[in-house]
């Protein structure tokens, strides 16, 4: 690697840090990209690691996202982690990415939000719009009544909260009611994600009960990105090539996957939007080898 690449590298590296709190989760979501093994895995001794990774990062990170599993796990640590951010980071962007259930508690929810940095986004994601299916999918019992509670007190503490679609065959013809549900419930809410699956982990293992070819996946998309966008909500979706969404979508597809994660097929050599286009997730091209049809 070239001197200039190293730099370019650290310099992206800046831009975006990820604090990565825990692989614990009180959800077991079926297209979790992590596995079973490594949710289960003990991490015990990672606190004082990310007290040393604050320590370490220079303070000039755009953005930083807070992610595991499920960061509130980890008790009063997680208090001490978001204090140490919010003091260090003070010119930053921040994100939460959590399943919201832990706001349910909307006790812990106050007693949280002093230590929290300004403006953090919480992204959390709700996949049905109804009990049965989100608590299908997350394969936890009474989860989406306490992630819609949490967004619900979220909403009414004023906090910046992005709603997330993990799209699958489980959910593919939910989405327009999910999208009702959230127009009627989550008054205030900041924006609204689709995201396509990173096939690994979980989601490899199952993925005959959960892969859809993007296309078909755009095609149910939209009628549920309209309803949205026709009630203000900013709407913006991760993780699709654009060959697959209508090109007068294509401004609210976004180049999300992580560089190093990306990689294109060869069909790809041939398209003319290549360069704008945020391509695949390595382990989702593997697994899933999915169409593509470049565009002339
Ligand atoms: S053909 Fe490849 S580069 Fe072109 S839009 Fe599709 S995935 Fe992207």
């Amino acid at each position: 690697m070239k001197v200039e690449d190293k730099e370019q590298n650290r310099e992206e590296y800046l831009k975006d840090v990820d604090i990565f709190v825990t692989n614990r989760c009180n959800s077991n979501c079926i297209m979790c990209p992590l596995s079973e093994t490594v949710r289960r895995k003990s991490d015990n001794g990672r606190i004082e690691e990310i007290f040393q990774q604050i320590k370490e990062l220079p303070e000039n990170v755009e953005y930083v996202n807070v992610t595991g599993g499920e960061p509130t796990l980890v008790g009063q640590a997680f208090f001490e982690i978001m204090d140490k951010l919010k003091m260090k980071f003070q010119n930053s962007g921040f994100q939460l990415l959590t399943n919201g259930r832990s706001a349910a508690d909307f006790d812990f929810l106050i007693q949280l939000l002093p230590h929290l940095p300004y403006g953090i986004r919480w992204a959390i994601p709700l996949h049905a719009s109804n009990a049965m299916l989100h608590d299908q999918i997350t394969r936890t019992k009474g989860s989406f009544e306490q992630t819609d509670q949490g967004i619900k007190n979220l909403l009414m503490c004023q906090q910046k909260v992005e709603i997330r679609i993990v799209v699958s065959k489980k959910n593919l013809s939910d989405l327009l009611n999910i999208a009702k549900y959230i127009v009627q419930q989550y008054q205030g809410v900041f924006c609204v994600n689709f995201i396509a699956m990173e096939m690994m982990g979980c989601a490899a293992v199952h993925k005959d009960e959960l892969w859809v070819d993007y296309p078909i996946v755009f095609k149910k998309m939209k009628s549920a990105i309209d309803c949205l966008i026709s009630h203000g909500i900013d709407v913006q979706l991760y993780n699709f090539p654009l060959c697959a969404v209508e090109r007068g979508y294509w401004h609210i597809a976004v180049k999300s996957i992580t560089d190093y994660k990306i990689r294109y097929m060869p069909e790809c050599d041939q398209c003319k939007v290549k360069d704008i286009c945020g391509g695949f997730f390595y382990s989702t091209k593997q697994v899933m080898k999915p169409s593509v049809t470049p565009i002339g």
